[in-house]
């Protein structure tokens, strides 16, 4: 059942009524196979690129779509309802969007960005290392200076869309301790640049996740961002804004599952009735459907916070822990509405439950949304 939501343009309710057009025609007919057979969907970023549906949250006059990011949230969620592996897709490019975006020069921006938020060409984000996920600033892949630019050396872990996006926000270090890291936006085709094969992951099978390696790789002084030393600033600035994409795909995830087991609970019968009609278990949905209405009111307010102006990092972060421990309680949930059903490959619920533990752990785990959080608190 389409969410009915409170959209603060007629712009903005257009660009749902697109999304869901697009999800319906090109994603639904595909998601199936695609995540079964593992395999990339060639084609789909093209589409979402065209669709004008990559960049939202960025000025028009870089090539953006100049919308609040709570319409891109709400767009993300629509996708996310269709296809999560694609939505984290599209939220970490628009992550890897943000460094050029909010700390590049005028000259950098000119000549890069126009074509990564028309979607010409497609970003990933690589922070995290094999010994160094929750603790960034323990990164040890190496950038040294040497005349007119950087030559890296070191392995990145994790990234989303690796091997297949064209440009790749490395934050490698140029000094000593959590001042000693830099950020740069380094061309797929980077000689010295190599990528590992597809982890074998949980879920989100249709878009790969895999190491890179840096050989002597050398990486021009034009394609650092920000200062030397500022990597770290720039990488959590990013992800405040990445989390709340993160958080809008949980309740994508979510919201498909509860309408599946809704669908089936007014099919299904036991002891003589619809199963939604026992007390027990219409209780279940209910408390699914109240999670994932707050999930999402949690998200709209930390985004509202941000088109304003104001400080949001707290919000982004329990947003992220809300949305996303929602996502995991209600997919699981959803198994449970469909009996024995539910934990086969016969029906998504099943993918969705796989799907939603991925969002408690990447762009900051959960127990680190709670440091975040808590160091808020403590002032
Ligand atoms: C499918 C997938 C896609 C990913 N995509 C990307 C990407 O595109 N780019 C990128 O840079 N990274 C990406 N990641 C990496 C992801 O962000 C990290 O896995 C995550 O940050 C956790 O790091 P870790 O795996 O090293 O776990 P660790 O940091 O080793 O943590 C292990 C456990 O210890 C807990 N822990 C650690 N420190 C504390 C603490 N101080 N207090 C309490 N508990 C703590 C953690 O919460 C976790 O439960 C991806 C990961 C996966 C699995």
């Amino acid at each position: 059942m389409a969410v009915d939501r409170l959209l603060p343009t007629d712009e903005a309710r257009d660009l749902i009524a697109l999304t869901r057009d697009v999800a319906d025609k090109v994603l639904a007919p595909i998601v199936d196979e695609h995540e079964k057979a593992e395999t990339y969907p060639e084609g789909v970023f093209a589409t979402l690129g065209e669709a004008g549906l990559l960049s939202l949250p960025y000025p028009e006059e870089w090539g953006g779509g100049g919308q609040p990011y709570e319409v891109y949230l709400q767009v993300l969620e629509e996708i996310a309802a269709r296809w999560a592996a694609v939505a984290v897709a599209v939220s970490v490019h628009s992550l890897s969007c943000h460094p050029l975006m909010a700390f590049g020069t005028e000259e950098q921006k000119r000549r890069w960005l126009p074509e990564m938020l028309g979607g010409a060409t497609v970003g990933a984000y690589s922070l995290s290392e094999p010994q160094a996920g929750s603790d960034a600033a323990a990164l040890a892949c190496k950038a040294a200076a040497i005349g007119g630019g950087y030559r890296v050396n070191g392995s990145k872990a994790w990234i989303t869309h690796g091997g297949i996006a064209d440009f790749y926000n490395l934050f490698a270090r140029t000094g000593e301790g959590s001042k000693g890291i830099s950020c740069f936006l380094v061309p797929k085709n980077t000689a010295g640049l190599s990528f590992g094969k597809p982890e074998e992951k949980m879920g989100l099978h249709a878009v790969p996740t895999t190491s890179a390696h840096y050989d002597d790789a050398f990486v021009p002084d034009e394609r650092r961002i920000g200062t030397e030393g500022q990597g770290l600033q720039i990488a959590f600035s990013a992800l405040d804004s990445g989390r709340l994409g993160i958080a809008a795909v949980a309740v994508g995830l979510a919201q498909s599952a509860l309408d599946e087991a809704v669908a089936y609970a007014q099919e299904r019968t036991a002891f003589g009735r619809k199963i939604i009609d026992h007390q027990g278990l219409g209780f279940l949905l209910a408390d699914m459907a109240a999670a994932v209405d707050s999930a999402r009111a949690t998200y709209i307010d930390a985004a509202r916070r941000r088109d304003a102006g104001l400080p949001y990092s707290r919000n982004a972060s329990v947003a992220k822990l809300v949305a996303t421990d929602a996502a995991m309680k209600v997919t699981t949930d959803a198994v449970q509405v469909l009996g024995g059903y539910g934990y086969t490959r016969d029906f998504r619920v099943e993918r969705y439950m796989r799907e939603a533990k991925i969002t408690q752990i990447f762009e900051g785990t959960n127990q680190i949304q709670r440091l975040v959080i808590s160091r808020h608190l403590a002032g």
